[in-house]
This record gives C-alpha cells, structure tokens and sequence, in this order.
C-alpha cells in the first residue's frame, strides 16, 4: 500500500477534524485472506466506511468517504502546523461495540449500506478468533454473532450471478453450524479466478470436516491419495494438518463397516474454564485455558458403533487387506468437480 497523500475530514454534526490518509495504490501481495472475505487490514483500509465521532458530546456515526473535506495534504506535510494536533485515523478500525451501536441508532438507510456494516460486523466477531483459533467466542459473543448472521443471511438474497455473494452465503451457513447448506451453496458455483476457487476450496473441506471457524484462506485443503503396496487400493483423505481445525480433527476407522470418517479427537473441557473478555482475546492480554480434551471411544459418525480406531493411513496397515502399507502417491486440491459430485 502507498500512501499519496492526507486530508483534513470533518464530522458533518459537531465539525471537529480529522486527519485520514489518501491511499495511492494497494496491492494483495502478501496479505492473508481469510475464508469470509476479510484480507488484513494493513492492506485494504476497509475501516473508513464508518467513523464514530472521537467527540464526546456528539458521538454521532458518519461514513468517511462522505465526510466533507476541510483540507488535502501532501506526501510530506503530515506535520503540517495547521493541522498538528488534529486526530489521525491512520488505520483506525471501528469496532464490534460501535458497529452494533450504529446499527441500534439506524445508521443504515439501504439494505445495500446494512449489508456493508453487517459484513464489517462478521469481520470484526471472527477477529476474535481469527489469529488464534484456540480461542472461543464466549456465549454472548456467540449469540451476537449468530444474531448477525442470521440478518446478513436474510439479507444476501440468492443471486447466482453474484459469485461473491453466494460464497458469503455459504460462509455464513458454515459458521453457524449449516454445513449441508453450506456445501449445497457451493454447489454448482463457477469460476475463473484462482482467489475465488481458492475460497471456494478451503470453505468447502472446512465444512466437510463441520469446522465452523474462520479460516485462512493462506492454509491449503489439499488432499492426499494414499494407495496400499499390496492390494493397489487407494484412499483419498484431507491433509488435516492444513485445515487448521480447533478441534484438531482426525480420521478414524469404524471397526464394523470399515469405513473412514473424520471427527473431533477432542472435546471442550468442562473444568478449570474461565471466559476471556473481548479486549483479553483481541489483544492478547490473557492465554486461552486448556480449551480441550482427548476425546475417548469416537463413535462412528454412521452406524454409531463405539468400535472405533484412529486411521493414520502412514503408520497403519491397509484396510482393505489388513496386510499391505500405504504409501502416499498424490496430494492435490480439491477440484471444482469434488465439489459438484
Ligand atoms: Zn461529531
Ligand atoms: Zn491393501
Ligand atoms: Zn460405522
């Protein structure tokens, strides 16, 4: 990103000044792009849609690009004495408190202005975890960004047309808990762009594995085909090392079907919690206690059976002919097709 300059904005109810930047140009190279469409601020400076006035005595929302502009400054005259003591916006960033106030007080006259401030809104809930996703939302945070979701669903009317808005949709389905929605949105999505499948790829393995968590679109879903050295068979599996779950997921085999499924290894420990406030997550002021516990006995996801057994296809025999190793013979992405079928 480059900065080509600054200007001087004023609050259109109390007139107090503020000093923002004029940004030349700004690239994605290098930024971490992230499964509900958020790329690190640092390169796109999302946040000057919407600024709550610094002034105490109003307090009153307005969006930056509206604001009226006082003054423009060069590269080189930030310190300008004019405007020496004028608060910089730099990268300011509204926050989740705010964002719901605005939405209380009707800042949003359109449904096209709410679903940019809902979507600001799903960034801001998922920050919380989006660093670090050992991390939990609390049970208030969870019901305000459920809360959240859910309007932005219904305001994301279906439109097939509108590829960004159906990956949204999907997203949204997949962090509130709809990962069959979420699957069946994808469906049938077709793209050109890379960044797009890309987004399409790592949302779609995340909700096959029901992990419903912002994700880094950065850690690759690549699959891996393992094939046995005996009986020739193959199996396909997730590299689950790349799908970053917080629940650390893990294949196991159903004893009775002999069949692969994927599940928790872990479970949320019951004792010794403590909630973290929203400051302590987002500034990392306070570690997460240990969130979770080795799961016992995974039942089968299918038939329920509790005769159960992790599946590492690297360290176990095949089990098809129970006698066979496995050796990985092909890691790809997951395809347009995968998806589709
Ligand atoms: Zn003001
Ligand atoms: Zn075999
Ligand atoms: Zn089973």
């Amino acid at each position: 990103m480059t900065i080509s300059g600054f200007k001087i904005i004023e609050c259109p109810y109390c007139t107090k000044q503020y000093k923002s930047r004029l940004i030349g140009s700004f690239g994605t190279y290098g930024a971490e792009l992230y499964s509900d469409g958020y790329i690190s601020s640092c390169f796109i400076p999302e946040s000057l849609d919407i600024i709550k006035c610094y002034n105490d005595a109003c307090g009153n929302f307005f969006r930056g690009k509206e604001a009226k502009v006082v003054a423009e400054l060069d590269r080189d005259d930030f310190n300008n004495p004019l405007w020496k003591d004028t608060i910089y916006l730099g990268g300011y960033q509204i926050n989740a408190i705010e964002l719901e106030e605005a939405l209380e007080q009707a800042f949003c006259k359109t449904k096209d202005e709410e679903i940019i401030i809902r979507t600001m809104l799903l960034h801001r809930y998922n920050d919380l975890v989006r660093y670090d996703r050992s991390l939990d939302f609390s049970s208030y945070e969870e019901e305000k960004s459920l809360t959240n979701i859910g309007r932005l669903l219904a305001l994301l009317t279906i439109d097939e047309e509108n590829i960004n808005r159906m990956l949204l949709r999907a997203e949204l389905f997949r962090e509130k808990g709809d990962f069959d929605y979420c699957i069946q949105t994808l469906q049938g999505l077709k793209t050109d762009s890379a960044f797009i499948l890309k987004r399409i790829q790592k949302i779609y393995s995340q909700a096959k594995i029901k992990d419903s968590k912002v994700a880094n679109l950065n850690e690759a879903a690549i699959k891996k085909e393992y094939q046995c050295d005996q009986c020739k068979k193959s199996i396909i599996v997730f590299d689950l090392d790349k799908l970053n779950s917080p629940y650390a997921y893990q294949y196991y085999r159903c004893v009775q079907e002999n069949k692969v499924f994927t599940a928790p290894s872990k479970h949320k420990n019951p004792k010794k919690s403590y909630q973290l406030n929203f400051w302590q997550k987002l500034l990392h002021i306070k570690k997460p206690y240990e969130n979770f516990i080795l799961r016992k006995n995974v039942p089968c996801n299918h038939c329920n059976s509790p005769e159960t057994e992790l599946f590492t296809p690297s360290k176990q025999k095949c089990i098809e002919c129970k006698s066979g190793s496995y050796t990985p013979v092909k890691w790809f992405d997951v395809e347009l097709k995968d998806i589709i079928s």
